[in-house]
């Protein structure tokens, strides 16, 4: 069984600062592999260990994603591709998901895409389901759990209060939540291979896309302003009634201003 997990490497948003004019300081700050995708690793590595097969690992983004990858094969993966070109620069989850979506299809021969269910710094969880539409997989999103039999993966999914198990044929995307599993700790065995491998790097004429889809300008998304919300400081204002009244008010008041 092959199965292709994306990653993607995101700042470590507990150090996050900006700059004056609101735009993130990337200079310095410190990278992790987006913790919900080493659940994705995790749960590869299970099935693989089940199943049989092979692992590979794919991330996109600069030069730097290099170490997630190490970090990947040091996990157990079997494989690892990077992703990097100054043409894939400022994508947005569109033009990422095409140049992924490309990706995948050089590999080739895989039953099972998984991804996690959302980055911790974009967050839009758009990446995971615009790879399965542009590959035409069925999705199978927000996975708990994940089970492969006689050619079909089935999962339970979490939707709020709604409990599901859903079945697709493979080859099927899943995109898995960080309660799937707990991620192993690197066994020290892998550590001195995942160092020494050469990580492949693909760019632009390795995965043959069309090009009018890459990058900046192959992306509908345009940002328009980055900034940190002002918040107002010291503004207080006391709510009258029985207890019953002052919670009404109180969650009439947070949901006029979206907050729940
Ligand atoms: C107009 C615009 C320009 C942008 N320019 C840049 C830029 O120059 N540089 C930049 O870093 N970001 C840029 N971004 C952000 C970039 O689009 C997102 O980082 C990327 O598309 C992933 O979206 P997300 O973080 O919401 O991931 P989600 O959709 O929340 O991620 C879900 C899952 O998809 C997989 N995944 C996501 N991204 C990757 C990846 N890169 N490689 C492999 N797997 C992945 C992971 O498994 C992840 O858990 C830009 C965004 C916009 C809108």
């Amino acid at each position: 069984m092959n199965i292709i997990v994306c990653i993607k490497q995101v700042p470590n948003v507990t150090q996050v600062k900006w700059d004056a004019d609101g735009s993130l300081i990337r200079t310095g700050l410190p990278t992790i592999i987006n913790p919900v995708d080493k659940n994705a690793i995790e749960a590869a590595l299970q099935l693989k260990e089940q199943h049989g097969g092979k692992v590979t690992v794919l991330s996109m983004g600069p030069s730097q994603v290099e170490s997630a990858l190490r970090e990947a094969l040091c996990m157990g993966v079997d494989d690892v591709i990077q992703l990097t070109d100054r043409k894939f620069a400022g994508a947005d989850t569109w033009a990422t998901s095409y140049t992924i979506g490309c990706a995948i299809q050089k590999i080739g021969d895989y039953d099972l895409v998984i991804t996690g269910v959302e980055a911790m710094d974009g967050n839009t969880a758009q990446v995971g389901p615009q790879v399965a539409e542009y590959l035409g997989l069925p999705l199978l999103s927000y996975a708990l759990s994940i089970a492969v039999a006689d050619g079909k993966v089935t999962i339970d999914q979490k939707l709020g209060d709604v409990a599901r198990v859903i079945e697709a044929k493979l080859p099927a995307l899943v995109t898995v939540e960080k309660e799937i599993n707990e991620y192993r700790v690197t066994p020290i065995d892998k550590l001195i291979d995942a160092f020494e491998r050469t990580i492949p790097v693909w760019g632009v004429d390795d995965i043959s896309p069309d090009v009018v889809h890459l990058g900046l300008k192959g992306s509908p998304t345009k940002l328009r302003k980055v900034y940190s919300p002002k918040l107002e400081k010291g503004k207080v204002e006391m709510l009258e009634g029985t207890p019953d009244e002052v919670a009404r008010q109180l969650v009439d008041k947070l949901n006029a201003k979206f907050l729940i």
